[in-house]
């Protein structure tokens, strides 16, 4: 079934995220229950690569499908956005668990559905894919990397 991939890239900048001035892409990793331990396993696995994102101007951000800070997220290594419409997800065409990556003009730029199984995304390929915006950003345009 396809979804909305093959539309033009969607934007979450209309959406009551508070995605915060940032300089590059930012990693929203949806959580399927806000305190999911499979989902967590990866935040750490992701988390572990923050020097290596944060080269490429890349931040994480956890996405809590609940309301108010009340939950029991406690990730000091990710800013915890909160979606109770799952307003995300719904944007990028997928049910989390998932990995959506947003581009700094708050375009959606990469979709990862993870499933029931929680088969989010190999850390090798975000890096590779916030690597490539950082590198398709204008102001870098020309620096040799
Ligand atoms: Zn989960």
């Amino acid at each position: 079934m396809k979804s909305q991939l093959t539309n033009r890239r969607n934007s979450v900048a209309h959406l009551s995220l508070e995605l915060g001035r940032r300089r590059g892409s930012i990693i929203l990793v949806l959580f399927h229950t806000e305190t999911c331990a499979a989902c967590s396993v990866y935040l750490d696995k992701l988390s572990q690569e923050n020097a290596e994102l944060a080269e490429w101007d890349a931040e994480i951000a956890t996405v809590a499908p609940v309301a108010k800070p009340e939950a029991a997220l406690k990730h000091a290594a990710a800013r915890v956005l909160y979606d109770p419409e799952q307003s995300v997800a719904k944007a990028a065409g997928i049910d989390t668990p998932g990995v959506v990556i947003v581009d700094q003009w708050s375009d959606i730029a990469d979709i990862n559905a993870a499933g029931e199984n929680h088969e989010f995304p190999a850390v090798a390929d975000v890096i590779a894919s916030v690597r490539y915006l950082a590198t398709q950003c204008p102001e870098c345009e020309g620096e040799t990397l």
